[in-house]
Parts: C-alpha cells; structure tokens; sequence
C-alpha cells in the first residue's frame, strides 16, 4: 500500500501526487484543521509510485551553482499600484510584463465568499483580484492541470504562490514533459500558511458582531502605513473598519503560528536555495539599512534566482526604483529557517474541536472582554500620546 506521509508534517498539500495520477486514485480531503491532503483509494491504486516520486517534499532541490543570486531592494513607480499592493508591488510589476505578451498569470483570490483560492487571470482586471497577500492556505483546485494546458498551447504563463507550491508544480510539469520554457515562477518568503477553516470563523464572527456581510477584505491595508499590519474589512452596508481587535484577530493568530499548516514547521523550502525564478517579500529592515527608500509606503525585497528571472527583471526595471541589497541585510528569522511551531498548538485544536472559535480567541488571543477593553484603551491612549510628543 502506498504510504504518501506518515505524519501531517510530511505533506504540504500541493496537489502534485494527485495530479499525476493516471488512475485517479488520489483525492484531496479536508481534515479537521481545514487543510487538504490526498487519500489513496487502493481499489484504483496500482502502486506505480508517481505520487510518491513527485512529492516536492521527498524530492531535493539542486542548489544552481551557476547562477549567482541577486538581491534588490525595490519599488514600483506607480504610486496607486504601491498602495494597493503589500509590499513594494513588484507583483503587478511582474505580472504586467507577462499580460504585455497574451500571457496567463496564475495567482491567489477571494471568492464572492472570501474562500481563498488559486486562479487564472487574463486580463489585467482579473489580475488586479489576485493583489495583495492573503494569509491563509489557498485552495489550488485543478491549477497545475490548467498551467500544463496553457504550457502545451504555447502560452506563456507566471505562476505565483507560496515555495511549496511552486516545488511541487515544477515537479509536476517535469514528470510530465511539459516544455517550460514559457513559463516563470514567482514565490515569496512565507511565514507559514494558515487555516482556511480558522480564516471563515474569522469572516462568521465580524457578520455576526456586526450583523452585515464581509464584502471586501485587505489582510494588510496601508491605511496606518506599510509597517502597521493592519487589517481592514468593508461590510455591505459601504463602511468599513480596521485596528479593531475584532479585525486584528486573525493577524494574533497568523503571528502566534497556532494555525499554520503542520508541514510549516518543518519547512524545507525556507532558506536560499528556490524553485522558483524570482522570490519577492517585504524588506523588513530596510529602515535600518536604507532608512532613504523607506517612506512607510511599502518596499520589496525582490530575490532573483535564475537567468529566466534575471531577464524578466531586466524588462521591468524601468517600472521600479530599486537599489542593490545583500543577502546578510536583507534576511530575517523567517528567511532561512521554518517558523517554529507554538508550544501549544496541540492544546488550541482540542479545545477549538471542544469549546470553539469564540473561546480560543479569548484564551489564545485575549479576546476577552479586559483584553478587548485594554486594546481599545491603547488605541485611543496612543495617539494622545504620540500627540503630546510623550510617544513616539
Ligand atoms: C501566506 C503568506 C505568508 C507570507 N509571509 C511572509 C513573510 O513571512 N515575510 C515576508 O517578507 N513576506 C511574506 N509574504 C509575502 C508578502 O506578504 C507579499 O505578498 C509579497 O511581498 C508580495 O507583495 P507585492 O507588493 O509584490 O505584491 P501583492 O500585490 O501584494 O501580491 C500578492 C501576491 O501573493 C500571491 N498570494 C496572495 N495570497 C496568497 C496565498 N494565500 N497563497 C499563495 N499566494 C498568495 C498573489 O497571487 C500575488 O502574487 C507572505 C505572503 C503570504 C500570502
């Protein structure tokens, strides 16, 4: 019988093994955590042992030591694009050179009910739904099918996601043959990704405290600038709120790592070596080193990893200011290792499966109501504060 991971940490769910099989033996189910992972029906299974082969995470990545890597820190010149976007905006960047040539940009959206999910955008209106980070798991469906199909009609594809992804994309575009000439991966650094069952109690919660539906969500506004990470919701009655504990709920959880995938803290696509051509992020730190390009509107850090990479690059750089950075500058914790697992991981998910959202919020989150009260209190003392110039 084919045993495709022993442990939760073992897969990251990306689709690669089910994709591959020529029986269809494979299917994704959700577990109790809200995260995917493929089954094996034995009754198809003929035990060739493509899934396994196919596997990002049994399979190692060969560092090219022919290209030297090079590290930016950067920013696009369009002031609206840098605004709606969360970092420096070197996605739209990207994706502009490639919809320049009838190309496909593969990316990660919000469905009319804020699931979160992977797509394909021809225009640059489809594009522009696929903006901004959205800090949960994306459902892939049947995208590594679709980028096969537009790679065999000779269309030129990017395809952007989280390093998993992208491993377990190329793995799957190899084993099957597909020419890749046409094709550019974009991954980023990724704290990890979190559950997209926890991320719908967190939609529940704000309707049900404001008695509205979410319409529009922006995990990382820029309305309190680039390096508050704020959170904004607009209701279907045309407001909208953000910095509220209520809002910021779910950025607790995604920093705490309590609902991040399992296979997050074992990650082994954190670090240098990369499957994809180019890796963009947010330059944190770029205050201290190049404190002259930061004005809190938001800068990238934008990693070029293969010649593919460099020349997409070249073809952008008249659509950024950018200067030259270093790896040692650059790199945060996050960068070169996995994110390390909460001590209490285990504990939250038995008590979510027993007592529910509302109650680990409070024990996890303090969303209690002294903890609401103390939050709002510092959000009101704070800019008194700063305005008396005791804060700064
Ligand atoms: C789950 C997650 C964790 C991240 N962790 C870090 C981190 O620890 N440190 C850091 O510096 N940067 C991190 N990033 C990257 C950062 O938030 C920005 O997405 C990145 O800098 C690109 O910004 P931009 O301004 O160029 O483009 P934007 O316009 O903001 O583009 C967003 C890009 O991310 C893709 N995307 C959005 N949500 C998802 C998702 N759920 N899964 C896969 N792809 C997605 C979109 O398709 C698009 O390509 C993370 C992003 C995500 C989604």
């Amino acid at each position: 019988m084919i045993v495709l991971f022993e442990n939760k940490e073992e897969c990251t769910g990306c689709t690669a093994c089910k994709h591959v099989c020529k029986k269809n033996a494979i299917t994704m189910q959700t577990d109790e955590e809200g995260f995917q992972y493929p089954h094996v029906d034995e009754k198809l299974c003929v035990n060739c042992m493509m899934c396994v082969k196919v596997c990002p995470i049994k399979v190692d990545k060969q560092e090219d030591k022919l290209f030297q890597q090079q590290v930016y820190a950067a920013k696009n010149k369009n002031h609206d694009v840098l605004m709606s976007s969360t970092s420096g905006g070197m996605f739209t960047a990207i994706s502009d050179s490639v919809l320049a040539h009838n190309g496909y940009i593969y990316g990660v959206k919000f469905d009319e009910n804020l699931n979160v999910i992977h797509n394909r955008a021809e225009t640059a209106q489809q594009r522009d739904e696929q903006k901004g980070s959205k800090y949960v798991q994306s459902d892939l469906s049947d995208t590594f099918i679709q980028v096969k199909n537009d790679l065999e009609k000779g269309k030129q594809v990017l395809f952007t996601g989280t390093p998993c992804q992208n491993a377990g994309l190329i793995n799957f575009l190899q084993n099957q043959k597909t020419n890749c000439a046409n094709l550019v991966q974009c991954d980023f650094v990724c704290h990890h990704t979190p559950s997209p069952l926890i991320w719908k109690d967190h939609i529940h919660l704000i309707e049900s405290k404001t008695g509205r539906k979410v319409v529009k969500y922006e995990c990382r506004s820029k309305v309190k600038g680039w390096h508050a990470h704020t959170e904004r919701y607009y209701l279907d009655d045309g407001t909208d709120s953000y910095k509220t504990k209520l809002s910021q709920n779910f950025t607790d959880l995604f920093d705490s790592a309590l609902v991040s995938r399992p296979a997050c803290q074992i990650c082994k696509f954190s670090g240098k070596a990369r499957f994809s051509d180019i890796t963009i992020a947010d330059y944190w730190g770029i205050e201290k080193c190049n404190p002259e390009f930061d004005n809190n509107t938001g800068v990238s850090l934008l990693i070029i990893n293969s010649e593919r990479g460099m020349k997409l690059f070249e073809v952008i750089r008249h659509k950024i200011d950018c200067i030259e950075s270093t790896f040692e500058d650059a790199f945060r914790v996050n960068h070169s290792k996995p994110s390390k697992a909460h001590p209490m991981r285990k504990e939250f998910w038995e008590d979510y499966k027993n007592k529910g959202y509302v109650f680990v919020l409070k024990k996890y989150v303090d969303y209690s109501i002294p903890g609401r009260i103390y939050w709002n209190f510092k959000k009101i003392v704070r800019p008194v504060l700063k305005f008396c110039g005791i804060r700064k």
